[in-house]
């Protein structure tokens, strides 16, 4: 399957998710960034597990990364009749072959758009959707703010590092913890943060 999450990683979001919903039980999961559903499996399978729901967050066109000319481009995945990028019907296949269609929720557009409009408390919150300054720094932003107390906030690509990659999500990772999230888990460029419950 396309994507860019080592399996251990995969397992420790799993892990992680699973424990988040067990700890707000009813909240449900969230997901901004989805590609083609290799994360969502992991994610989706846990909150299956705990009889919730997973809203995977994506506008489906691809990060700047992802773009022509870019490192990231798969041509396979460009609609040849809008001439853009389009992981919803590889992302639909991955989620129908995992039997997760009553459990992930697709949620198609602008992930700040979203977030400026949405309330409801989460109890997992993953954030890998694009990697730029602006766009990780709005999710942020936009998402944090909903992780219940007692949730987890997840961010992938973290990498303190400079030579690893790229500084926007470690800036994300710098920023929660300075807001008040507590480091409860790591893998490989992953990072789970626990919001704390007297917050
Ligand atoms: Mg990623």
């Amino acid at each position: 399957m396309p994507g860019f999450l080592p399996a251990e990683e995969g397992l420790a979001l799993h892990r992680a998710a699973g424990t988040a919903a067990a700890a707000v039980p009813g909240a449900p999961l969230v997901e901004i960034g989805s590609w083609c559903g290799k994360s969502t499996v992991y994610l989706g399978a846990a909150a299956a597990e705990h009889r919730t729901v997973l809203f995977a967050v994506d506008h489906h066109r691809g990060s700047e990364e992802q773009q022509p000319g870019w490192d990231w481009h798969d041509p396979s995945l460009v609609d040849p009749v809008t001439g853009t990028l389009d992981t919803l019907p590889a992302f639909r296949r991955t989620i129908w072959s995992a039997g997760l269609e009553a459990t992930v929720v697709a949620v198609v557009g602008d992930s700040a758009t979203v977030a400026s409009h949405w309330s409801t408390p989460c109890a997992f919150v993953f954030i890998d959707g694009g990697h730029g300054h602006d766009p990780a720094h709005a999710d942020y932003e936009g998402w944090s703010r909903l992780v219940a107390p007692g949730g987890l906030l997840a961010v992938h690509d973290v990498f303190p590092d400079p030579a690893d990659g790229g500084r926007p999500p470690y800036e994300v990772y710098l920023r929660a913890l300075d807001d008040g999230f507590e480091e409860v888990a790591a893998c490989g460029s992953l990072r789970v943060l626990r919001r704390v419950l007297s917050r």
